[in-house]
């Protein structure tokens, strides 16, 4: 087994060229439990941990959009400063695993592994976030809907690494909730993220293990928007909450299995969902 600890991403896209059967592990927190299990059979590695680009994050004031490394740790998401510019990563982020797991865990490798369970893809989703990859020949920006295929597959190719993640910086509500066997340690049996973008008036939605990959609910985020005003404000009763949610359900497919069955799922999505639009209205509420 050769093992490359690279330290710059040129170094990762040389390794990969050399390597194309080669793993790349950031945190190694999805990796060795696959290793553990002995469901994947690793050959080579390329190391990121040693790979700073990775690890930074800067605001861009001029585009209004926030850059973050694949491998900046949820340690790092959760906490101020990170955690100001997009709260509902903050959120997500404190929800993942434990502190030992989100010490290293990183949005790159939520990407690279691509579960439906992933606490960080319904966020990206819900702020149409977008990947930035590169390869020894070439760098693409895909956006997060077109990345994320199905249950573990995403359109990364196997030469490309994901280098940063790019969303924008909204004024409005963000929140991140889930639903699962116990209150914290746990996989998502179902999660849900929503914003409000206030200034351009829309809320987004997006589901995640209610499908074979995250669900963006567009049919509701529409039927929301020709019901109540989302620009600057956000005034709505418990009526329009409670049917937003319950048609956002019915965008998702969810399945019966070990963590849940399909109609618990599809219950729980209902109430996240009117219950985060609710915090929302009262945010707006506070700030107008
Ligand atoms: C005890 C435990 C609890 C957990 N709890 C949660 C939880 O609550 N919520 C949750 O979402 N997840 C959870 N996980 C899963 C895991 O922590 C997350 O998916 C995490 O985001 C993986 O990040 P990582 O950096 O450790 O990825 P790694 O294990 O290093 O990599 C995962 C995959 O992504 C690929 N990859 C990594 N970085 C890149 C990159 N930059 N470019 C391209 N491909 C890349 C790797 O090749 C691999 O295929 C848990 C895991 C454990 C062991």
């Amino acid at each position: 087994m050769t093992v490359i600890n690279a330290t710059t991403v040129d170094q990762v896209v040389s390794a990969l060229r050399e390597y194309p059967q080669a793993r790349l592990v950031q945190g190694g927190t999805d990796v060795m439990v696959e290793v553990n299990l002995n469901r994947a059979r690793v050959h080579d590695v390329i190391s990121l941990r040693r790979v700073n680009e990775l690890r930074r994050w800067h605001v861009d004031e001029e585009s209004g959009t926030l850059r973050i490394g694949a491998g900046v740790p949820y340690a790092e998401m959760e906490r101020a400063p990170l955690c100001l510019h997009v709260p509902a990563l903050g959120e997500a982020a404190r929800t993942v695993g434990a502190p030992q797991i989100r010490a290293t865990g990183s949005l790159g490798g939520n990407l690279g592994t691509c579960s439906p369970a992933g606490d960080g893809l319904p966020v990206l989703s819900a702020l149409d976030a977008i990947v930035h990859l590169r390869s020894a020949d070439d760098a693409r920006d895909v956006v997060v809907h077109d990345f994320m295929l199905g249950v573990k597959q995403n359109a990364k190719r196997a030469d490309e690494v994901i280098v940063a993640i790019t969303v924008p910086l909204l004024v409005g509500f963000q929140g991140y909730a889930k639903v699962g066997m116990r209150n914290a340690m746990v996989i998502s049996a179902a999660s849900a993220c929503l914003v409000h973008d206030a200034d351009n008036g829309n809320v987004r939605l997006a589901f995640g293990a209610v499908a074979p990959t995250i669900v963006r609910a567009r049919a509701a985020e529409v039927w929301l928007a020709e019901r109540v005003s989302l620009r600057n404000s956000m005034s709505l009763d418990g009526a329009i909450a409670r049917e937003f949610g319950q048609l956002a359900a019915k965008e998702c497919a969810p399945i019966d299995d070990h963590r849940s069955t399909a109609d618990y799922r599809r219950h729980a999505v209902a109430v996240l969902a009117e219950r985060l639009l609710l915090r929302a209205a009262e945010k707006q509420g506070r700030d107008e």
